[in-house]
């Protein structure tokens, strides 16, 4: 048993090795990496997977690699924390005028730098948290200042209370006519005690995956890796992204008022006031993990319209789709989707560093956030100048990196549709934008052969594929996280023909063996 599965993942170890995915990587460049066979020779294989989706510049991009070595050998200060860093700054300005110039949005975005997708996910949740506990707090001060003025104006100038107060669905149960003003009052109080420790709500899409750390993972709709978590963290709903009527009914069911009082011709009367319970919406412009699914300009103008009438944070996570994936900086402004957050990571490390952005509206931020929301290691010097190295890659030559994606992204998804026309019993879909190209192949609930029919209960079906393309094409691929029958292909943007003629000839033998259910072919070393 190799040290991996014995001390690291002993779980995933033995899967791998059960699939025929147990090979170890040495070395990598552009799209290819290299493992050695039996004879200790090394071994080239076409990788699809593209370090999920954070490769968009290829595996040691010699331009990326330079400047790294070039930022290591300068003996440049990697951890100064406490002193103003740099990188990160020239980093930030660099995003927030690239965000600026997709989106139209005319003020600069604040940038927080983390070390990994979930973690700016879990930056932004708290950000909008943050704002939206500040906007209670101050709708509980100006109530609490009524509810005295009220009380003032009962004791000195015999104000009463109105009779219609006392019908209020939030009061009925607790007091009458009979218990006058400081009864009405004091019931006010207690109802806006109950509604402000009412827990936040979020919103996210059905399918959607922001991460697995202990707030993200509550966004994550995936039960498996929800569910046992779930008193942890944070409340959220999930809507389905084709049933996004549903918003209305959602912020009716959530609908939670504070009382708040006003003294109108010597009567006491009471209001409703709509409290901020709905802290935000997280959407993907495009779902990775659950299995490439696009989302089109109509639910993203569906999305935003919500977020507007209800006051609720609309963050657009970017962590996958970003970064040129889908041909251009932002996936969203492709369908001129504006978010108030931004996250973004993955291919923003280049392959070589880890790092993660969460951008804010500045007018929308708070001011002492960078202080309550910091860690060690973000916005080191290493990472921050590999990322602003990647930035000014893509956005070289007035954005011929977007332009490489977007034609290299449509002649693989030519290939794809030309297969999904030839076995249309065994491809039903093709999705994506850009380089975030999703196959799905048909359930293999009713097959014959029991190898494959038995992927249709274990949702397998991916591994095993992806372990026969390893073995027999070379073909490095994986299945999207939560949908095991969505084969993910997120090559870098130096994608070749050769490559591309490459994976149509060793899909296309794939589906051949599905379609005559050959499945020996599938099993077979
Ligand atoms: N958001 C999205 C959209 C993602 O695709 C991912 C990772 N697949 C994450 C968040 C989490 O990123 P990380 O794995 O770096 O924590």
């Amino acid at each position: 048993m190799s040290q991996f599965t014995e001390f690291v993942q002993p779980y995933m170890g033995r899967l791998f090795t059960a699939l025929g995915l147990d090979a170890e990587y040495e070395r990598a460049e552009g799209n290819t990496v290299h493992h050695r066979d039996d004879r200790g020779e090394l071994v080239p294989v076409l990788d699809l997977m593209g370090g999920y989706g954070s490769l968009i510049l290829g595996h040691n991009h010699p331009e990326l690699v330079a400047h790294a070595k070039a930022v290591l050998d300068s003996n440049r200060a990697v951890h100064a924390q406490f002193s103003l860093r740099g990188e990160a700054g020239r980093l930030g300005a660099a995003l927030s005028d690239i965000v600026r110039r997709e989106t139209s949005v005319k003020e600069p975005y604040i940038a927080t730098f983390g070390n990994s997708g979930a973690e700016a996910v879990e930056a932004a949740v708290k950000h909008a948290e943050l704002v939206r506990v500040r906007k209670a707090a101050a709708l509980a001060d100006e109530v609490a200042a009524h509810a005295e003025a009220a009380s003032e104006a009962a004791r000195r100038d015999g104000a009463e209370a109105d009779e219609d107060a006392f019908r209020l669905p939030a009061l009925r149960t607790r007091v009458t006519p009979a218990d006058g003003v400081e009864g009405l009052l004091a019931a006010v109080a207690a109802h806006n005690a109950a509604a402000l420790a009412t827990r936040p709500l979020f919103l996210a899409l059905e399918r959607s995956f922001h991460g697995k750390l202990v707030g993200s993972v509550q966004l994550t709709y995936n039960a498996g890796f929800r569910t046992p978590f779930q008193n942890l963290g944070t409340r959220v709903r999930f809507v389905p992204m084709d049933r996004l009527d549903l918003l209305d009914e959602i912020a009716r069911e959530e609908r939670v008022v504070l009382l708040d009082t006003e003294v109108v011709d010597g009567r006491v009367r009471v209001t409703e006031r709509d409290l901020p319970v709905v802290t935000a919406f997280l959407v993907e412009p495009v779902q990775g993990e659950g299995g490439i699914h696009v989302l089109t300009t109509e639910q993203g103008r569906a999305i935003r319209l919500f977020c507007n009438k209800a006051g609720t944070a609309l963050i657009v996570d970017e962590v996958q789709s970003g970064m040129g994936r889908c041909g251009a900086f932002l996936a969203s402004s492709l369908i001129g989707l504006r978010g108030d957050y931004y996250t973004l990571s993955k291919s923003l490390g280049g392959g070589l560093a880890k790092i993660s952005a969460m951008l804010v509206r500045r007018s929308l931020y708070q001011g002492e956030f960078d202080l309550i929301h910091s860690s060690t290691f973000a916005m080191d010097d290493f990472s921050s100048s590999v990322a602003l190295k990647v930035v000014e890659m893509l956005e070289a030559d007035d954005g011929l990196a977007y332009r490489q994606v977007t034609e290299r992204g449509e002649r693989l998804a030519a290939m794809l549709n030309e297969l999904k026309d030839t076995y249309p019993d065994v491809i039903e879909d093709v999705r994506g934008k850009g380089l975030f190209v999703g196959v799905q192949l048909y359930d293999q609930g009713r097959a014959r052969s029991m190898v494959l029919r038995g992927t249709a209960y274990t949702g397998a079906l991916g591994y095993l594929l992806s372990g026969y393309l390893l073995r027999q094409e070379r073909i490095r691929i994986a299945p999207t996280g939560s949908a095991g029958n969505v084969l993910r292909i997120q090559p870098s943007l130096h994608l070749t023909d050769e490559e591309i003629e490459r994976l149509r000839g060793a899909l296309d033998r794939l589906c051949r063996i599905l379609r005559h259910e050959d499945t020996l072919h599938l099993v077979h070393p």
